[in-house]
């Protein structure tokens, strides 16, 4: 199998214990490529470091919802430097989360500006949306940019709205969730084209492992729900959703470690 974890935070705090170790590790799990999202400038220079240092690493450059009121006013400044690094793919993580008490007009500044951005450089966007579909679904409208809403939450029809601008759709660990009838009805009708594959980890493990510090080598569990969803096999799953990955964010089947 050739699996593409679209969505990952390997440079989090949680892998400090053993993270190159078990990064060395996953092409042996049939790993093959493995994005990581940044969420702040700090964590978006970690990704362009595990980016050179591994092949099938790959970086996203960006300030995350949750942290906007600690970015510093050069920050944005910072990331647009950043993303001229030639292992960054895409802007991200960013977008909007309603979830926590972050003011809702700061968020949407930091989104917007990086929305700006990504179409200013021809880079796709790596979106979070929590508690916040009907703005975020606004702004996609508005900036119109390429790119995947990550652990996508929303209804089937945001869902329509979204695959309607050309983007794609991330599902994690909670596709295998009891609770996954939204999810279900998600995977049933979008376009196999459109579909990748995350950990977001080091959260969101997928059951049976769920609760514990994920990682990518987990993601047979997701593929294997992906695929019953969408009717077809885990190899199958595997096999369109990396290739998604690789076509969203223009990474070459040569890159591939040996
Ligand atoms: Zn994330």
């Amino acid at each position: 199998m050739e699996i593409f974890d679209s969505h990952a935070h390997y440079d989090d705090e949680a892998f400090d214990v053993d993270r190159e170790e078990l990064l060395r590790r996953l092409p042996s799990a049939g790993i093959t490529g493995i994005l990581n999202a940044g969420v702040t400038v700090s964590s978006s220079k970690e990704c362009i470091r595990l980016a050179e240092k591994f092949d099938f690493c790959h970086a996203a450059v960006g300030i995350h919802p949750e942290d906007v009121m600690e970015a510093q006013p050069n920050d944005l400044e910072t990331i647009k430097e950043l993303a001229a690094s030639c292992s960054v793919v895409a802007i991200g993580e960013i977008g909007l989360d309603y979830h926590w008490d972050v003011p809702h007009d700061i968020q949407k500044q930091f989104f917007a500006k990086q929305l700006e951005l990504a179409n200013a450089l021809h880079l796709p966007v790596i979106v979070h949306d929590r508690d916040a579909h009907a703005d975020t679904l606004a702004m996609l409208q508005k900036y119109h940019p390429c790119g995947v809403v990550h652990s996508y939450s929303g209804s089937v029809e945001t869902a329509r709205e979204l695959l309607k601008l050309g983007l794609y759709l991330g599902f994690t660990g909670a596709v295998t969730f009891k609770n996954n009838k939204k999810a279900r009805g998600i995977l049933e009708m979008v376009p196999h084209d459109r579909v990748l594959c995350e950990t977001d980890c080091p959260y969101m493990a997928p059951e049976p492992v769920r609760g514990r510090r994920s990682d990518s080598s987990m993601l047979p569990h997701t593929l294997a729900r992906i695929g019953e969803f969408m009717g077809i096999s885990v190899e199958e799953a595997a096999r369109i959703t990396a290739c998604n990955a690789r076509t969203l964010f223009s990474i070459n089947k040569r890159e591939m470690p040996k």
